[in-house]
């Protein structure tokens, strides 16, 4: 027992890694900014109050942004999405495709599931690892072993799936990250520029002792900051596209399929209620991390242009896709009528 756990508990462990380098990134320069720079090198106390009362809100929004982000528990499909293990059997021996189709379709219309979207080949999407059926937008998480709601992408910097409970707290935790480098590197920047002069008069008067292990912290703190925030602003502002389009991060590279075929823009509902949708209507809450993302994970309204193409329940017809065009055939065609003669029949 116990030599079977021990590569699981490695795993686990490992997946820590980047959490912890980035704490200690983070402890090294609480030291470095508030001790060495603050404390030690601002001489102005007024000054130095400002940037320490400053410095400790901005540390204060990102590290609880960060916590929720890794904490937040991922949002699962309900009870009603997962099949018995019976059913579960039926699915897996279904001999072909459309045998498994038309079985899914069953088990979905007898709990009446709020399904919009369908795998590529027009079925209801099902996931053989948890044995239940995928809420829209929910996609099963390799890492994490499970499907979760509003899937966007399992996150190795805070070691979880960033998806409908948590997407909030993780734009926000970039957000607040950016921000923080972004304070940091120009408060230090005159200490920064300080370190260059004194470099320079070293070099000039061959004293190397000018140059203090202060100094070095300084110098590192302003890098850390613009290489840190850098990186980060790449990723809010992609993910703020994102939230303004309301896609995913997998669904702007795989478009969702509905019954009318692939649209990547098929949950887009402007981006006003798009942005409504994650961060809530109320903008004082809006940015700090407290769940205000509306809905329920499960339902979701779609983009006006697809509503006279889609019902709301999985009591529609499913329809095929044709590769070849890359489009779904009319639900009234002969396929179509010959699914639901069978589904009719075995239902019987
Ligand atoms: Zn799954
Ligand atoms: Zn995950």
């Amino acid at each position: 027992m116990a030599t079977q756990a021990s590569p699981q508990y490695c795993y686990n462990s490992v997946k820590w890694i980047p959490v912890l380098f980035i704490l200690a990134i983070v402890a090294w320069s609480y030291y470095a900014y508030v001790v060495q720079m603050c404390i030690f090198t601002v001489d102005n106390i007024p000054q130095k109050v400002i940037y320490l009362c400053i410095y400790h809100l901005l540390l204060v929004l990102f590290l609880w942004s960060y916590y929720c982000t890794m904490f937040r528990p991922a949002a699962r499909p309900t009870s009603e999405f997962y099949l018995s293990k019976t059913e579960g059997e039926q699915i897996a021996a279904a001999q072909t495709i459309e045998e498994r189709r038309v079985a899914l379709l069953r088990f979905a219309r007898q709990s009446n599931l709020p399904l919009l979207t369908r795998h590529f080949d027009g079925s209801i999407r099902y996931c053989f690892v948890c044995q239940c059926i995928k809420p829209d937008r929910a996609h099963h998480c390799s890492a994490c072993e499970k499907c979760v709601l509003r899937y966007d992408h399992h996150c190795p910097w805070t070691n979880s799936c960033v998806s409908y409970g948590n997407y909030k707290s993780f734009i926000l935790f970039l957000g607040w990250a950016l921000l923080f480098c972004t304070y940091v590197s120009v408060t230090s920047l005159e200490y920064f520029i300080q370190f260059w002069q004194s470099t320079i008069n070293a070099q000039k008067t061959g004293d190397s002792s000018a140059i203090t292990a202060r100094q070095f912290h300084l110098l590192f703190l302003f890098f850390v900051a613009v290489m840190f925030g850098i990186s980060v602003s790449s990723l809010f502002f992609y993910h703020l596209f994102l939230t303004g389009k309301n896609r995913t991060t997998l669904e702007s590279y795989r478009a969702p399929i509905f019954e009318s075929g692939p649209e990547k823009d098929g949950f887009d509902l402007g981006w006003k209620r798009n942005y409504q949708e994650i961060f809530g209507i109320n903008l004082l809450k809006a940015f700090i991390p407290i769940p205000t993302t509306r809905g329920d994970g499960i339902h979701y309204q779609v983009n006006s242009s697809l509503l006279s193409g889609t019902s709301q329940t999985a009591n529609s017809p499913i329809p095929t896709f044709n590769r070849s065009n890359n489009q779904f055939n009319s639900v009234n065609n002969d396929n179509n009528y010959l699914l639901i003669d069978n589904l009719t029949t075995q239902e019987k």
